[in-house]
C-alpha cells in the first residue's frame, strides 16, 4: 500500500488541527487520487451509493469499531459540523429541553456550555478557570445536578493542553446519567472505557483525517430522543437509520479516515499492535518532551503534570520576548506551527498519532540549542 517516498523529507508539523497525518497515508490518497482501486473514479467524484463508496465506507465504520473496541449497542455515525456542530447536535438529541452540567476545563468545554445554553438549561457543574485551566477539578468536587440528561466533558483541552487519563465513573459519583465526551484531540491516542461513556464525538482535523468529517459513536438507547427544532441531517436517529447516508457524507474524509485506522491497526511497537502501540509511543513521545521541559528553567510548562496532555504541550519561554526568533528558528529547522493558541500565548507542541518519535527528538534538540545559543 504504501509507496515509498521519492522526495525530500517532509518537515515535522506540529499543528493543533488541521494536522499532520502519517506520509504513508498522504502517498496512498495521492496514489489514489485519479483512479481508486481500478474503478476509474477518483474517490472525490464517486457517487456515495455506488458499491465502490459502499466498501470504503463499510471498511471504515468496521475498522473502527474494531480499533475502538466499540460495543455493539453504540452506533457509529459519520456526520459534518464538527466539534463546535456538535456542540449543539448533543443538547438537541440528548437534552430533552431539560437540563444539562457541564464540566469546563479549558476553552473547548466553555464554548460547550455556552452552546448548550441555547436548547437547555445549562450548568456548569465544576471549572478549572479559577486556576488558569492547568488542572481537572477532582470529580468528587463536582456538582452533578439530579436532574441532568448527561453531563459533558472535553477529554483533551487541544487548547490549554489539559487530558483526563482516567474517565469519571459517574455512577460511582452518585449520578447514573451519560457521559458525553467531546475527544476531538485524543480520539484514536488511546482506548475508551465504553462502560463510562454515552456519547462520544470528535472532529476528523486532529487525529484521524481532513476537515469536514466529524464523527460520532453514541449508545443506541440515547438515539430518538431529539428536539422537534432538531435540523433532520442532525437528528442521530435519521442519521443512524440511513447508515450516515441521509445526506451526502463526507466522503472524501471518510475515505482518508478510513486509511488512517487501517494505519493506526497496523502500527507495531515490541509485542504491541494497533491502539495499544501508538499508545506506548504516544506515552513515550509526550514524556520526553515534558521531561525535558521540566529539567529546563529557559521552559515552563503550565499544566499540573497530573492533567498534562499527550497530544498537546503547551509551554513558554521565559523569556517572551524571544517567541518570534524561537518560531523563525524552528521553521528554519523544519518544524513547523509551534505557535500556542492566540488565547494562551506561547508556544504549542501538537504530538498526535501521526507524528514520529524522531520529530519530538528533533524539537527537543532545538529546545535544547536554542536554549544554549540564548544563554
Ligand atoms: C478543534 C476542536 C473543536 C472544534 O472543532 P471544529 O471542527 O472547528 O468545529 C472542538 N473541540 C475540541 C476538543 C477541538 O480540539
Amino acid at each position: 500500500m504504501s509507496t515509498p517516498s521519492v522526495l525530500a523529507p517532509r518537515p515535522y508539523n506540529f499543528s493543533a488541527g488541521p494536522a499532520v497525518l502519517p506520509e504513508e497515508v498522504l502517498h496512498t490518497a495521492a496514489a489514489e487520487m485519479l483512479d481508486w482501486h481500478g474503478s476509474g473514479m477518483g474517490v472525490m467524484e464517486m457517487s456515495h451509493r455506488g458499491p465502490e463508496f459502499i466498501a470504503i465506507y463499510e471498511k471504515a465504520v468496521r475498522d473502527l469499531r474494531t480499533l475502538l473496541a466499540v460495543p455493539e449497542h453504540f452506533k457509529i455515525l459519520f456526520m459534518q459540523g464538527g466539534g463546535l456542530g456538535e456542540n449543539a447536535f448533543v443538547p438537541l438529541n440528548l437534552s430533552r429541553g431539560g437540563v444539562v452540567d457541564v464540566v469546563v476545563t479549558g476553552g473547548w468545554s466553555q464554548k460547550s456550555l455556552k452552546e448548550a445554553a441555547k436548547y437547555a438549561t445549562a450548568r456548569c457543574a465544576a471549572s478549572g478557570e479559577a486556576g488558569g485551566f492547568t488542572a481537572i477539578p477532582d470529580p468528587v468536587t463536582w456538582q452533578i445536578s439530579p436532574d441532568a440528561a448527561y453531563l459533558h466533558i472535553c477529554s483533551n483541552e487541544t487548547i490549554h493542553g489539559v487530558e483526563f487519563h482516567e474517565l469519571p465513573d459517574l455512577a460511582a459519583l452518585g449520578a447514573d446519567i451519560p457521559l458525553v465526551i467531546d475527544c476531538s484531540s485524543h480520539i484514536a491516542s488511546r482506548p475508551i472505557d465504553w462502560r463510562r461513556v454515552g456519547l462520544a464525538f470528535a472532529g476528523a482535523q486532529k487525529n484521524l483525517g481532513p476537515s469536514g468529517l466529524t464523527i460520532v459513536i453514541v449508545r443506541e438507547d440515547l438515539i430518538g430522543h431529539a428536539l422537534p427544532i432538531c435540523p433532520s441531517a442532525f437528528d442521530y436517529a435519521t442519521v443512524a437509520k440511513n447508515d450516515s447516508m441521509y445526506n451526502t457524507p463526507p466522503t472524501w474524509g471518510i475515505y482518508v479516515a478510513g486509511l488512517v485506522f487501517d494505519w493506526v491497526l497496523r502500527q507495531q511497537e515490541g509485542d504491541l499492535t494497533g491502539l495499544a502501540a501508538i499508545e506506548a509511543r504516544n506515552i513515550r513521545k509526550a514524556g520526553k518532551l515534558y521531561d525535558f521541559l521540566d529539567a529546563s528553567s529557559f521552559y515552563r510548562c503550565p499544566v499540573q503534570p497530573a492533567a498534562r496532555s499527550r497530544m498537546n504541550a503547551p509551554f513558554f519561554l521565559a523569556d517572551e520576548s524571544r517567541n518570534a526568533d524561537f518560531l523563525a528558528g524552528a521553521k528554519a529547522r523544519g518544524l513547523l506551527q509551534l505557535k500556542g493558541h492566540r488565547s494562551v500565548g506561547g508556544m504549542r507542541a501538537s504530538l498526535y498519532n501521526a507524528m514520529p518519535e524522531a520529530g519530538v527528538d528533533a524539537l527537543i534538540a532545538y529546545l535544547r540549542d536554542f536554549e544554549q545559543t540564548s544563554a
